[in-house]
């Protein structure tokens, strides 16, 4: 079995191609920028006896994601298991977003999912079988203040996640979506340790969530265990949004 997961060089994506490592799947390891991170993700598989290769791709480009995908079913086998991952953020007032801003957000968080989507799923229906999974944010259920264009991206992959369930349930392919709260990789470096346990105190589990906790749900939506879940999107947030 073959798993793509894209941003998997750091943090949600590292932690998720390892979980799908451990269960015997072929990771394709897609990154944009950080080529020795990836290598070092690839690196610690293979001393674990796994399979695992990099592929520098950024999602937003569809001629990349393209040959992407064309080099890891070459190299690992078709794609079996599709994870959305990778995602950017930018922080301000709607009123100080620019277009470059909204073209970011929007290309890499929206257009890259559909681009990975449309390059995986000819290969996943002909063959009648498949899994994807987007990953999405709470502040894409609840929405957050100086994140607008963020919580924008974010419940677009839910519209994404129901919609092509439904259109693609009948090639027996289930898509589905997780939804992190609070969670400790570098895209939430910028907070303070005060804001960290403010965020803390609120979580009715009383942590901040690590990479791990999220690999292991994108995994459940993966395997049999979720067999008959699709078009669901399940939070990983410690009870911070119910
Ligand atoms: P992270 O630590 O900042 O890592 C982001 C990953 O995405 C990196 O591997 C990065 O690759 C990759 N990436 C960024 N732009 C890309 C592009 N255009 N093409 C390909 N790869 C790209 O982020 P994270 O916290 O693990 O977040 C992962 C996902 O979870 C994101 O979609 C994020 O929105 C979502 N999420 C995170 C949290 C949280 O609290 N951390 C909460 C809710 C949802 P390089 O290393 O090459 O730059």
């Amino acid at each position: 079995m073959t798993v793509l997961i894209t941003g998997a060089s750091r943090g949600i994506g590292a932690a998720t191609a390892k979980v799908f490592a451990e269960q015997g799947f072929a990771v394709a390891v897609n990154f944009k920028n950080n080529e020795e991170a990836a290598a070092s993700v690839v690196d610690e598989i293979i001393k674990k006896g796994g399979v695992a290769k990099s592929y520098r791709a950024d999602v937003a480009d569809p001629a990349q994601v393209a040959e992407m995908v064309r080099s890891a079913e070459a190299d690992l086998g078709p794609i079996d298991v599709l994870v959305n991952n990778a995602g950017v953020c930018v922080s301000g007032l709607l009123q100080d977003m620019t277009d470059a801003d909204y073209d970011f957000l929007m290309d890499t968080n929206v257009r890259g999912a559909f681009n990975t989507c449309r390059a995986v799923l000819p290969s996943m229906i002909s063959r009648k079988g498949g899994a994807i999974v987007n990953v999405s944010s709470m502040w894409g259920e609840t929405g957050a203040s100086c994140e607008v264009l963020y919580s924008m991206t974010k419940s677009a992959l839910a519209g994404l996640t129901k919609a092509l369930a439904k259109e693609v349930g009948p090639s027996g392919i289930r898509v589905n979506c997780v939804a992190p709260g609070v969670i400790d990789t570098d895209m939430n470096s910028g907070y303070s340790e005060e804001t960290m346990n403010e965020l803390k105190e609120e979580t009715p589990l009383s942590a901040i969530g690590s990479p791990d906790d999220v690999a292991k749900s994108i995994y459940f939506l993966c395997n049999e265990c979720s067999g008959f879940v699709t078009g669901q999107v399940l939070g990983v947030n410690g009870g911070l949004v119910i």
